[in-house]
Formats: structure tokens, sequence, C-alpha cells
């Protein structure tokens, strides 16, 4: 590392690796730095830019291109000195410009806690991260020279940045595929929140390597022999499990030091998936497996796409030894990930497997973006960098990895979306189980799907994929759109009446104009802002008015007012109407639709007192004519008003279910005089049928009043 800390160092380094590139832009990125840091000290008194040298170094170390580096080099600029983005922008050019800013904090007078502050600047990060990945990948690189020089802070510094180096980074590093970083980031989080236990295991892995060295390389010479006897490429090394995987083995496990078998292990790299398989085989061919202990990592990727064989055996002289076998290109993306792909190769062309990083990071921050606060957006990137998982199969027998809490719904949008839409239900071994059913270990899971359903808003109460929880809500908001055109469209064509205009306005180029002119970008755009009740069918009409339009067409006959339906909401999915919970309108009563925010048309009975309040905005008021559908019922709330008897409840009830009225909720109080007061919330059909039941109940005996 010390030779790399100099300009000249760093330099070298890059040119290693990209000798065509023009390295102007860095050497002039490291001056300007060193200027702007000049009168600046580190914690452990050296000057400033040795900081920013060492991040770009590691980023070289990692092969970065040329204006990640160069950016690395400036990334605390615009945070410890006086130097603006604009600044950064007219030198080194927007894109270095928007990276530099994206790593800078915001001001902590904006927050009320220090948590507040680290979980928003997360965020902030986060979204910059998903517009452009070497953002995380040079915080990764700061975090980690801050980590190998956390002895020169303060111990409460230390505490808090271990363990959000533990908690967040070192997770998403290993989400990232970016195995080294993670290990080391874990190990050095470690040594500084458990320093007893990371000395102690330190102390006992030393010595057990000590103990199992000469038979390690016993077994390295005897697996080459092999190899090389049967013509299989392959380089065998031994590999040393970090310390804090051991920890947290143990920790899972419940086992003591002594029993974690895999603390020194082999590695074995060939050329090829068939040998790696080939090799697996010379090796159960050797040695007996130990049952449970094979992994199939090639034909399972982890989902951060790490591909391996493991297999532990009982080796020579009865000792266990647990072999990774993989390629040297799966040992490359195991150890770089992302990072291995992040290279301005081809300018800027990024590959597969680099994608699906990036295509999992924008889902993550997707869904995210609209959460309001900060902590829950931590909380939930938290909960979806480390899953544990299940493995399920699908009814081929393909293995699925999925997060621990995963439903039916979960899966079948991991198969692909369409499949997550149509999903109607699941079976799980044979049986069917119910949509929120947690998957388990082992299950074999058939999703059933149906080409006439759509996803529901209810699942999002279960799901717990980011993927599903996007495409749901992607789902929903294109239908409701849809049906905001189209309940845009009747309240425009009944205002349009209204006035005694003529509905071929709707496709004219004046109802356009009139769009633009309220600052809509199309048609279906002023439909939409209709249907949602975001802007009045009056105001639209208004701008159509002058008086141009009647007059142009004075020929043309008037449509009898007779004809003036009025709006019928009959078809429009459920999603947009609802019924008022104030007076419980049912089908049949004289109506009138209030239409919301958001909500499409809330229906009220004409006689609900609440209506005149809203009325007052007259120009959201719809006329609707809700005819009764066989399958559907619709809310009623009745009071009932009863002497004080027992077993008048149980009658009542039973009346009521003997018509094969539906009771979904029923309250009753009994009042100082000798009254009881009962309120039920019942499904019914329609006004007729609930008159009638009305009339039954006033002829029961004991009833003093029945009222909605
Ligand atoms: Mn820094």
């Amino acid at each position: 590392m010390p030779e790399s800390l100099s300009l000249n160092g760093l330099l070298e380094k890059v040119r290693s690796y990209s000798p065509e590139k023009d390295l102007g832009l860095l050497k002039r990125a490291y001056h300007f730095s060193r200027e702007a840091h000049c009168s600046q000290k580190r914690g452990e008194g050296s000057p400033y830019i040795k900081h920013p040298l060492a991040v770009a170094s590691i980023l070289a170390d990692i092969k970065m291109d040329v204006a990640s580096i160069s950016a690395g080099l400036l990334h605390d600029t615009i945070e410890d000195t006086r130097t603006t983005m604009e600044e950064l922008k007219d030198l080194f050019g927007s894109e270095i410009a928007f990276i530099v800013t994206s790593l800078t904090k915001l001001s902590k007078v904006e927050f009320r806690t220090k948590k507040e502050a680290q979980a928003e600047n997360f965020r902030k990060m986060l979204l910059a991260m998903s517009e452009d990945v070497r953002v995380i990948l040079i915080k990764f690189a700061d975090r980690l020279h801050n980590m190998r020089t956390l002895q020169f802070l303060p111990e409460n510094k230390q505490q808090r940045i271990a363990s959000e180096t533990l908690e967040i980074y070192a997770p998403l590093a290993n989400r990232l595929g970016i195995g080294w970083l993670r290990t080391e980031l874990e190990d050095l989080s470690f040594k500084y929140i458990m320093p007893d236990l990371y000395d102690e295991l330190q102390r006992k892995v030393a010595k057990r390597k000590e103990e199992q060295e000469g038979y390690i390389r016993e077994v390295i010479s005897l697996i080459e022999q092999k190899l090389r006897e049967q013509g299989l490429p392959g380089k065998v090394t031994g590999r040393i499990k970090h310390l804090y995987g051991i920890y947290q083995k143990m920790q899972k496990q419940r086992i003591t030091f002594d029993q974690v078998h895999d603390v020194i292990g082999l590695r074995i790299l060939t050329d090829s998936k068939a040998n790696c398989y080939a090799i697996l085989g010379l090796i159960h061919s050797l040695w007996t497996p130990i049952p449970g202990r094979f992994k199939d990592y090639i034909g399972v990727p982890k989902s951060n796409l790490y591909q391996s064989l493991h297999t532990t055996v009982i080796g020579p002289k009865g000792e266990r030894v647990e072999f990774q076998i993989r390629t040297e290109e799966m040992h490359r993306i195991a150890e770089e990930g992302i990072a291995s792909h992040w290279k301005y190769k081809e300018s800027g062309i990024i590959d597969e497997k680099s994608s699906k990083y990036i295509s999992w990071l924008r889902d993550l921050v997707q869904v995210q973006k609209d959460v309001p606060d900060a902590m829950d957006f931590l909380e939930a990137v938290k909960g979806e960098v480390v899953p544990e998982v299940v493995y399920v199969f699908t009814p081929k027998g393909e293995i699925k990895e999925m997060p621990l809490g995963a439903t039916p719904v979960d899966l079948a949008y991991s198969i692909h979306t369409q499949v997550g839409h149509r999903c109607v239900g699941a079976k799980i071994n044979g049986k069917i189980v119910p949509l929120r059913y947690k998957l388990r270990n082992g299950d074999t899971v058939e999703i059933i799907t149906s080409q006439t359903h759509g996803p529901s808003r209810d699942w999002l109460k279960f799901v717990v994929t980011q993927r599903a929880k996007t495409r749901i809500k992607q789902w929903i908001k294109a239908e409701e759109r849809a049906q905001s055109v189209e309940l845009g469209i009747r309240l425009l064509e009944a205002e349009l009446r209204k006035h005694n205009m003529s509905n071929a306005l709707m496709k004219s180029d004046e109802i356009l104009g009139a769009a633009r002119a309220l600052g809509m970008n199309s048609l279906e755009d002023l439909y939409v802002a209709v249907g949602f009740g975001k802007m009045s069918p009056h105001q639209v009409v208004n701008r159509l008015m002058p008086e141009k339009a009647v007059e142009e067409e004075p020929v043309r006959p008037r449509r009898p007012v007779k004809e003036q339906k009025g709006v019928s909401i009959k078809g429009i999915d459920n999603v947009l109407y609802h019924t008022a919970k104030c007076c419980y309108p049912v089908p049949g009563d004289a109506l009138a639709g209030f239409v919301t925010i958001g909500k499409g048309v809330t229906i009220h009975r004409k006689d609900c007192p609440n209506l005149e309040r809203l009325a007052l905005e007259e120009a959201r008021l719809v006329d609707v004519d809700w005819q009764a559908s066989a399958d559907a019922n619709a809310y009623a709330r009745l009071f009932v008003e009863t002497v004080d008897r027992p077993g008048i409840l149980a009658n009542l009830s039973a009346l009521i279910s003997s018509l094969n009225i539906n009771i979904n909720h029923l309250e009753a109080t009994s009042t100082q005089e000798k009254q009881g007061h009962i309120t039920f919330i019942i499904e019914v059909k329609d006004s007729t049928q609930l008159k009638g039941l009305i009339h039954k109940i006033s002829q029961m005996e004991g009833i003093l009043r029945v009222k909605r």
C-alpha cells in the first residue's frame, strides 16, 4: 500500500491496467484536492490529502475508470472545503461533479438527531447510486479507508462508524458481490465492536493453522497429483475463513470454535463448469462426503450471483476437509461482483451480470423512493440487503431461492411479471393454500394463474420482495389511470350535455387547446385529472365555452332534458368507487356521487347530511346510477331500538340470517332507560331488500324503532 500513497504510485497503478488512458485528469484532480485540503489534517496528524489519495488508490486496486478515481480524489472537497459543485463542474465536468455532490453529506442543521441525518444521507447516496453505480463504489472505498484508520478516532466515533459499517456497508458489499470488501469490512468492524472476542478468535485461528498446516499441505499435494492423473486442470489453495464469518457461524449454530470444521478449507479453481463437477466427482470418489454438506451454488447461484460447489469430506486420517470448487471466472465474480464489471472497457457497456446487480439496486431504490421517512427507508433497505432465505421447488423441480417470509405471490413475480399479475392461487405440495402463505424450505410450489385476474392492493400487505411490491404498485397505478381516463371522459361528456354542447367536442382541437391551456400535456392527462378529481369538468368546459363553441353549431338539435341521464358508474371497477361511511347508500337509493381526489367517486345518499357541505363544491358532484348486481352486495347500516330484554338480540340476528342477509358487524348497548340500542352493518342487494328487512324488524315484538 505505501508505495501507492503518492501521486506517482497512483498513476503507475492506473497505467498498469489502463495504459492508453490520458491521466491528465487524474493529475489535475490530485493537485486541486491537495490545494483545497491544504490547511486540514487527518486524525493521526498527517496531511489530509493522504485520505483522498488512499481512497483513489483503493479504486485503482479494483481497476476503476479514471473518472471514478478522480472523483475519489475529490470526494471530500465540497463537504470539507470551500469548493462548490459549480467549480467542480467547470473544472472536471458534470459527471464527476455529480458523483462528488452525491457523496457530500446534507447539512446537519436540517435534522433533529444524528441517526436521522445519517439515514437521510444514506438515502441520498442510494438514490444517486441508482443513477450512477460508481457513487457507491467510491463510498465503499472511502468507508474502507476510514475503517482501516479507525484507531485514530475517539472511541465513541469508532463504535458508531463500526456498527454502521457492519449493519449497512458490509451487507451491501456482499449483496453487490464484492467478497473481499465484505470480509475486510466485517473483520474491521468486528475488531472495534467486540475487541476481546476478536483477539481470542484470532489467536485460536492462528493456532489451528499451525496445527493443520502440514496436514493441509499433504492433502493439497495429494489432490494435485490426482488432478494431473485425471488430466483435470485445477489450482488448489488453502483458504482461511474470516473471523467474523467464524463468529457468525458459532452464533447461528450455537457451537464452540472447536466445532467449526471449515476454519481452514481448500479451494480449487478450474477452467470450466463441467470440470467443476468432474473434480467434485473425483473428490467424492477419494473420500466419503458428509451428508447434507454438499451445496451446488453453480446450479443455483446465490442472489449476489456467487457460484461455487461446496462439499465436506472425511479426508485422510479421518479429518474433515471442506472444498470449494469453482471456475476462475466464478471466482472473479465472487471477489469483485459489481466492481468487476464497472470498468469503462468499451465506452461503458455493461454486461449481463453487472446489469443484474444494477437492476436490483434500481428496484430497491425505486420502491423506497416515496417512503417519506429516511429511517423507514434505511430499515427497508437493511431488510432487503440481508435477507435470510428459504429454498423451494417449482413443479418442474427447479430450485428457487426466496427471502424468508416470501409468499407464493413473491415467487410468482420472481418467475415473471405476468405470472405475478395473473396469480390467483397456489398449491403447496399439492394442497391449495392462501396467497399469504409463508413459503417453507423444501415446499414444492405450483402457481395457479387466470388470464382474467389482476393483482390486488391487499397483496402489498404480505409480499416481501421489492420486485413483487414494485410490480403490484405499477399495475395498480396503471389500472387506476385507465379507470380515471374512463371516468374523466364520462364526467366531461356529462358536463358538455349539461351545457347543451356537442359530444363531438370531445375529439376536437378545441378541447386539446383547453387541455393545454390548463397545463396538461395530452387529452389523456386531462381525462385523468378530471377522473381523479384534481380538476373539475366545469373548469374544462368553461375553457370551451366562449360563446363561439355554442354558436358554431346552432342548427344541431339540442338533446331533450330527459335524456340527460347523468353519470353511470356501472362497469367501473370498485377501485374507483366507494360508498360513504356516513350514510351507507345501497343500489336503489336516491344517490349523489362526489369526486374525491385520488379516490374516484364516493357515493352518498341524496339525503345524507354531509352532502350539503360537500355540495358547496358543486362542480365535483356527479349523478350516479347504481344497479344492483348479482354478485356484489352493498353495506347498509341499521339502528334498532328495543326494549331491554334477554333474547331479543338473538331473535333479531336470527331473523336477519333467515333472509340470507350477512351481518358484517354488530354493536349493542343498553341505556339507563332500560332500552337496547343495536347497530348492524349488513350486506344487502339493494334498497328493496333493505326496506323489506326494515319492515319485518319493525313487526317484531319488543322493537321500538328501526332506522337507517
Ligand atoms: Mn472521505
